[in-house]
């Protein structure tokens, strides 16, 4: 068994090849490469999938999360509620826009913050949440929506990895991730679930205003060409990306098939072994498995790993380090440490999952863990 990706963008290329060699050459042709109907379409197609008012296509998800909290109008000091356990551009453009991230803790199974983890963490300085629905889940949006709102802090969902994810709200109404907060931000890097051949992002609100004020921030603060009304930035996503994403949005629902499927067999494969636990299944949401991550106890996470490698099995760490270990955001830790980011940090192992896996390959990947474990 050789090649074996931890994402396999040559085979879904190859599967999607017609198609999307149509429209890119038919973007290249237009000679519309910045905005144009590509971009349009794409924005329209995106708002329909997600049910949501606005899309505001921007040039990355780092971009998107900036560009959220710039539109929400926070003053420098601000605090901003992030998980310590997430990729550093949720802490980042907070610390860039000289806010104060507040790195909470995680729920053990969800790895996402929950309701009575952001109520505690809140003080009057705290102006907004950035809820990440980590590994494709979406955190309790529900019970965080009731305490920001009680409160008046703003909530911006970094939906980087859950793009497609459903969240069910008490009353039973189905809405997708990144369509719940005041602003839902995405990523269309090449490996995400939604993914393009290069950067993009998008940001997603069912407010006017805010969508007003989004897309003027992303487009240097102009809503009139050569009149700026507020200090904003350059960030558009290429025409050439959205004529990629507007065919691969048609496939995403098969895509999240794909990968559930992928940890269904996973989860069956594992379902025995002491030391494993295969990834919670929330009530409240549906999981499209940006990553398939298991816990490893008893301290073998590293051996399990080394072990695959030799048998040309690629695994990750998502993520070794808390952020407020990572030397930029050490200013921001208050010296208490987080049990379970820890905890996480010492036990998390990513396998390799995409749209295009095997049977063979799966037999093989579930056989090397299992043998690992019964050696
Ligand atoms: C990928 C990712 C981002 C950043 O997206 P880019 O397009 O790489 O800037 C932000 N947050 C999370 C959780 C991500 O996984």
């Amino acid at each position: 068994m050789n090649d074996i990706q931890m994402v396999d963008l040559k085979k879904q290329y190859l599967n999607i090849k017609d198609e999307v060699d149509e429209a890119v050459l038919d973007c290249i042709s237009s000679t519309r490469y910045i905005g144009g109907p590509k971009v349009e379409g794409f924005k329209r197609d995106l708002e329909s999938f997600l049910d949501v008012k606005h899309v505001i296509p921007c040039a990355n998800g780092t971009d998107a999360l900036q560009i959220a909290l710039m539109a929400l109008g926070l003053k420098p000091g601000d605090e901003v509620i992030v998980p310590s356990f997430t990729y550093v551009a949720t802490a980042e453009v907070i610390a860039l826009l000289r806010l104060k991230p507040i790195m909470v803790d995680v729920d053990p199974d969800s790895f996402c913050i929950t309701p009575q983890i952001f109520e505690s963490a809140i003080n009057p300085k705290v102006k907004a949440v950035v809820p990440v629905h980590l590994f494709g889940q979406c955190a309790d949006m529900g019970g965080i929506m009731e305490i920001a709102s009680a409160h008046g802090i703003k909530v911006v969902e970094d939906n980087a990895q859950a793009i497609g994810a459903y969240f069910t709200d008490s009353s039973g109404q189905r809405k997708r991730a990144g369509t719940i907060g005041d602003i839902g931000c995405t990523s269309f890097f090449p490996s995400k679930n939604l993914g393009c051949f290069g950067d993009g992002g998008a940001m997603f609100t069912n407010d006017d205003e805010l969508a007003t004020s989004l897309k003027m921030i992303a487009n240097h603060g102009q809503e009139i060409k050569y009149y700026h009304s507020v200090v904003g930035c350059n960030s558009r996503l290429d025409a050439i990306q959205a004529a990629v994403l507007g065919i691969k949005l048609k496939h995403l629902k098969k895509y999240s098939e794909a990968r559930i499927s992928v940890a269904d067999y996973y989860d069956a494969a594992f379902k025995d072994i002491q030391e494993l636990t295969t990834p919670y299944r929330s009530p409240f949401s549906t999981h499209v498995f940006h990553q398939y991550t298991l816990k490893v106890a008893g301290g073998k996470r590293d051996a399990l790993r080394q072990f695959l490698q030799e048998k040309g099995i690629p695994s990750m760490i998502y993520y070794p380090v808390p952020l407020y270990k990572q030397k930029a955001y050490a200013q921001f830790f208050n010296g208490n440490e987080l049990p379970v980011t820890e905890a996480l940090s010492d036990s998390v192992l990513s396998l390799p999952i995409h749209t295009e896996m095997d049977e063979d390959t799966l037999v093989y990947i579930t056989g090397a863990v299992r043998d690992f474990f019964s050696a």
